[in-house]
């Protein structure tokens, strides 16, 4: 079994990350940057976005297991304190996986009938760069609402507790396959009207965003952003990958939950 190990860059997740290398080479472990069997993220829930994205290519054979070196990490479960005990289970251990649904985003571009498909772990936004964002939302392919607002975050369940909480949204524990839509302050009145509250959508449903006005978007994923031009649609749905998880202890959900925002 090779693994590889990501640090979030400062001085002690580095020195974790060395740590890690050392103690698992010692156990006769080897690394492999490329085709990971275990990626070890080292730092906060924003590395492990990073080391998702870097290795999305390799998600049927890969898993993930995550230490965190700031405050209590959503995806990482192991304190510094405990790295012997993770060193001693990634080596000894059988890996017990656990599988958390992705967001699958479609961009579908105006010209020359482009696609693009990005994965998600924690939510795609979309936004404008100037102006009120208005955008027709269809549900299964028919028309929901006409939406305009700041613009629509639609997230997995473990990205629930992320961004999307922020805007109101609920936390779906993620043995619940399905993605959340909700809303950055819509405009509502008497002319216009969304329907105001976060929707949640099944694994065999999807949703397709489609520009009213413009057709330049800002969009994320994840960690990442940038402009997308030409944009003619947007179909978001419950990906077909998932990402595996490395367990080798129980870190239930509503702990974690617990743990990250309501404290002892
Ligand atoms: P960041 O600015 O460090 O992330 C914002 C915070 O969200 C950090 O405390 C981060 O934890 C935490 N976080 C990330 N994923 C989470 C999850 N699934 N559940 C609970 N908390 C989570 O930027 P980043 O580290 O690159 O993370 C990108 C994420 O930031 C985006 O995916 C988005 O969800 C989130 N974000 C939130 C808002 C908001 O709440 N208004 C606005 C923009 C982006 P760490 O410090 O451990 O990384
Ligand atoms: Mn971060």
């Amino acid at each position: 079994m090779n693994f590889t190990v990501i640090s979030k860059g400062d001085d002690k997740s580095n020195e974790l990350m060395n740590r890690l290398y050392d103690r698992l080479f010692a156990h006769g472990l080897t690394s492999d940057q490329e085709k990971p069997d275990i990626v070890i993220s080292v730092g906060g829930d924003g590395t492990l976005l990073y080391a998702f994205q870097r290795y999305r290519h390799r998600l049927k054979t890969t898993a993930f297991v995550g230490v965190h070196t700031g405050h209590l990490g959503f995806y990482a479960d192991w304190v510094p304190g405990e790295i012997e005990k993770l060193v001693h289970a990634i080596a000894t251990m059988r890996i017990q996986v656990v599988e958390y649904p992705l967001l699958e985003v479609v961009i579908q571009f105006d010209r020359e009938n482009k696609k693009q498909s990005f994965l998600a772990l924690n939510e795609a936004t979309v936004k404008t760069k100037e102006g009120t964002f208005v955008m027709d939302v269809e549900i299964n392919g028919e028309h929901f609402e006409r939406f305009r607002g700041d613009g629509l975050c639609i997230s997995t369940p473990s990205g629930s507790t992320a961004y999307n909480k922020a805007l109101g949204g609920a936390i779906i524990h993620p043995s619940l396959a399905s993605i959340q839509i909700a809303e950055m302050a819509s405009i509502n009145n008497r002319v216009f009207r969304t329907i105001g509250s976060p929707l949640i959508l099944p694994s065999h449903h999807y949703c397709d965003l489609k520009p009213v006005t413009g057709d330049e978007f800002l969009i994320t994923i994840d960690y990442l952003s940038f402009e997308q031009k030409n944009v003619r649609s947007i179909r978001c749905q419950v990906a077909k990958e998932k990402i595996r998880f490395a367990r080798y202890k129980p870190f239930p959900f509503w702990d974690r939950v617990k743990a990250s925002f309501i404290g002892d």
